[in-house]
């Protein structure tokens, strides 16, 4: 397993799910987490990784308060003297046909999935550039590489996140820097729980391996990226999808 002793790491939308698997993922390879999430929510994930030994903090963050992203980082630095990944995984659906899609739909998408990120990647870009080192993986989507009828304001939010990935990864590759982005396909989660069982069933038939991912499959692949084996990796989007869109 990777090693993270003596980093620092950020996951937004920690309290569940894949953010709280990479979260815990993270401190068992020996970083200090802070994971994030709105109120209390993340509080949880923090006990769990404290009661494997790990060392972690929650903070509450809503992800859409630009003004409140800026202050964690602040915080982080103060508490800890620098930020050494950032995981920019908070996410959420407002599925619609785009016909049907209200304008708030579309902007809620956009804020939480892509503009939080952008927000979240410019607060630590100074730091890490200082440092000389960072690792930043925006948690993206299948559906943003290949599209989804009803999922128009995600997809685009997700497809948008590759395109911040890979730019931001040219304007920071001679800082010691990385930028990278996972694609999951179909994970078990309160997101995908929430899809009706047809559509649901349509979806993870169309898995060649057979099986939704889980949690883990996702944070294994950002662990990887967020380590210094990587370190000669960026720009690079990682499918984790049991091979349903190559
Ligand atoms: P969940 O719905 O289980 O969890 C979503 C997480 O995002 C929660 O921790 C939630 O925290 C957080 N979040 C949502 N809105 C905000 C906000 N405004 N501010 C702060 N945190 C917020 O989703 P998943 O774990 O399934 O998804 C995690 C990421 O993976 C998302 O970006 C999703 O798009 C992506 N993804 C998921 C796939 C899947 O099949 N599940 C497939 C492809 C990508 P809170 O406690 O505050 O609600």
């Amino acid at each position: 397993m990777s090693s993270f002793e003596g980093r620092v790491a950020l996951v937004t939308g920690a309290s569940r799910g894949i953010g709280r698997a990479i979260a815990m993922r993270l401190a068992r390879g020996g970083a200090t987490v802070v994971a994030a999430a709105r109120g209390a929510n993340a509080e949880e994930t923090v006990a769990a990784i404290r009661a494997e030994g790990g060392r972690a903090e929650a903070i509450a963050l809503d992800v859409t308060d630009t003004e409140a992203i800026t202050a964690a980082v602040g915080g982080i630095l103060e508490r800890h003297g620098r930020i050494d990944i950032l995981v920019n995984n908070a996410g959420i659906t407002r599925d619609q046909l785009v016909l049907r899609m209200k304008r708030d739909d579309w902007d809620a998408v956009l804020a939480t999935n892509l503009t939080a990120a952008f927000t979240a990647i410019q607060a630590v870009l100074r730091p890490m550039v200082k440092q000389r080192s960072g690792r930043i993986v925006n948690v993206s989507s299948v559906v943003g590489q290949a599209g989804n009828a009803g999922q128009a304001n995600y997809a685009a939010s997700k497809a948008g996140l590759i395109g911040l990935t890979k730019s931001v990864a040219l304007e920071v590759a001679s800082r010691g820097i990385t930028v990278n982005a996972v694609t999951p396909g179909l994970i078990d989660t309160d997101m995908t729980r929430a899809i009706p069982g047809a559509a649901h069933d349509e979806w993870a038939a169309k898995i060649p391996m057979q099986r939704l991912g889980t949690p883990d499959d996702v944070a294994a692949a950002v662990a990887f990226l967020a380590s210094e084996e990587a370190s000669y990796i960026t720009g690079h989007v990682l499918a984790v999808n049991g091979g349903m869109y190559m």
